[in-house]
């Protein structure tokens, strides 16, 4: 009896000692928000609004298939800019770079600062025309409906390129004269790789031995419901790499009236469900437990207390995040199949059949690692995997503690009431990838809420629009102080 007696104790002083810690770690838990005031919202006039719908109505669409490029919305877009901010075109040296991208230079006035760089995209994905049907409004109409801006290019990008042309008009307009050069980057071609775009602005850059400061590219939003009472915004300061294989499995093929036991489509996808049921080992990033750090303090009692107590909640927080495929994606690397190809006739066996899977992959890992994983899983010599076009590492991880970082939070901070700011990973690519070589520092943010993009009714609301306008008025003047 005495020992039981002892064992009890023990048990009960640890469990004590347990939650004692975990309550301290969760009551220290400190909050990272800086107090800085929001401004009196900037006034903004309708004919800013009616810029904005005006430039979406150019079909600047990036196709897969290169040949259904077309050239003539792009110039027309080039000439529209031209036409609509005559002061920055005055002001701002502008240079075309590979027929359709376009890089502006506002010449700083202290040689001594390094610059930065603002990123957009002028191209957009094509409209699904099997769910053409289901947009509310015409996807290239740029209408105004329910204080609502709708078209292709409301959210990703367009919104970009013009609300920074907007604000950097209304600056010259005013006279401002920054001290930091300013570039203003804007591929044609994101949506496919930005390599005739970004990728040739970064090579004229680099001809000229630009480093910059910071960048400053699409990415992260603004998110309701991410924290109580607050809106989230969120910073990416890392994006994922990509990597498609093809995976071929090759049997015999043979009529379909005797057939074998395997064939090769019954390789294939078998294939496929393993390499679903079997994940990439999770692991918390850099960006993640930045993320956490930013955003736990202020999340409800529950993720507060996991977040601050990663030591003992790790198992638990990777088996939430895992039960979604958003927050899957901020703890592994990804694999999913997005093309099937086999078969010619109902009644043959075909004797080869091919997947496209498209990886995803996480910060501390590459390519090479991606693809031996994968080498592990599929060994059946009848399969056979080949690494396929576009591969992009992971990006570095920008630093949560420079002057770009704090520039972008503040910016936020002033012109979004009651925010919670927080560093966080991309899931996708921007073309800010391809600037890697000339700065440390990129981060991925504009002050706007998701209501759909790459999808239908892709929108934005005419509040969250002028917004951005103002974030790139203040964050010019920030990061000249
Ligand atoms: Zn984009």
């Amino acid at each position: 009896m005495k020992i039981l007696k002892r064992i009890l104790l023990f048990v009960l002083a640890t469990v004590l000692a347990l939650s004692g810690s975990v309550a301290y770690k969760t009551a220290t838990f400190a909050s990272k928000q800086t107090a800085i005031d929001t401004l009196p919202t900037m006034p903004i006039e309708q004919q800013s609004v009616d810029n904005f719908c005006k430039a979406l109505q150019y079909k600047t669409i990036s196709f897969g298939d290169s040949t259904l490029f077309d050239p003539k919305p792009f110039s027309q877009l080039i000439d529209y800019l031209q036409r609509t901010y005559p002061r920055t075109h005055a002001t701002l040296k502008r240079e075309i770079v590979n027929q359709y991208s376009l890089l502006y230079t506002w010449q700083g006035t202290d040689a001594n600062l390094k610059p930065i760089i603002l990123m957009g995209h002028t191209d957009v994905v094509p409209i699904d025309e099997t769910t053409r049907n289901q947009w509310k409004a015409d996807p290239f109409g740029g209408q105004i409906q329910n204080d609502t801006i709708w078209g292709r290019g409301a959210v990703d990008d367009k919104i970009n390129v013009i609300a920074v042309l907007e604000a950097t008009e209304r600056l010259v307009k005013e006279g401002y004269q920054p001290k930091r050069t300013i570039y203003l980057s804007f591929g044609h071609d994101e949506e496919i790789g930005g390599k005739k775009g970004a990728k040739k602005i970064v090579e004229k850059l680099q001809q000229q031995n630009v480093k910059a400061e910071f960048i400053l590219d699409e990415g992260g939003l603004l998110m309701d419901g991410l924290i109580p009472d607050k809106v989230a915004a969120l910073i990416g300061t890392a994006e994922k790499g990509y990597l498609s294989v093809e995976i071929t499995a090759t049997d015999k093929g043979g009529h379909s009236s005797t057939p074998p036991a395997g064939t090769a489509i019954d390789l294939l996808t078998q294939s496929i469900v393993t390499l679903r049921n079997t994940p990439f080992v999770p692991h918390f990033t850099q960006p993640l437990n930045d993320f956490m750090r930013y955003a736990g303090p202020e999340m409800s009692l529950f993720q507060r207390m996991a977040f601050a107590n990663k030591w003992l909640f790790s198992p638990l927080i990777v088996k939430t995040y895992s039960a979604q495929g958003k927050t899957n994606a901020m703890i592994r690397t990804t694999g999913v199949a997005t093309i099937l190809d086999a078969g010619f006739k109902e009644n043959v066996i075909p004797a080869q059949a091919k997947a496209v899977v498209n990886f995803r992959i996480l910060p501390e890992e590459t390519s090479e690692t991606t693809l031996s994983y994968i080498k592990t899983l599929l060994t059946d010599p009848r399969i056979s995997i080949k690494q396929l076009g576009i591969i992009n590492e992971p990006s570095k991880v920008s630093s949560v503690d420079g002057v770009g970082y704090k520039t972008v939070e503040k910016t936020i901070k002033q012109v979004v009431p009651n925010t919670v700011v927080a560093p966080f990973l991309l899931p996708g690519a921007t073309d800010s990838r391809h600037f890697e070589g000339i700065t440390e520092s990129t981060y991925r943010h504009i002050p706007a809420r998701l209501l759909g993009y790459h999808d239908i009714n892709e929108r934005i609301s005419v509040p969250d629009y002028k917004r951005c306008i103002a974030f790139y008025y203040q964050f010019i003047k920030n990061a000249n102080p």
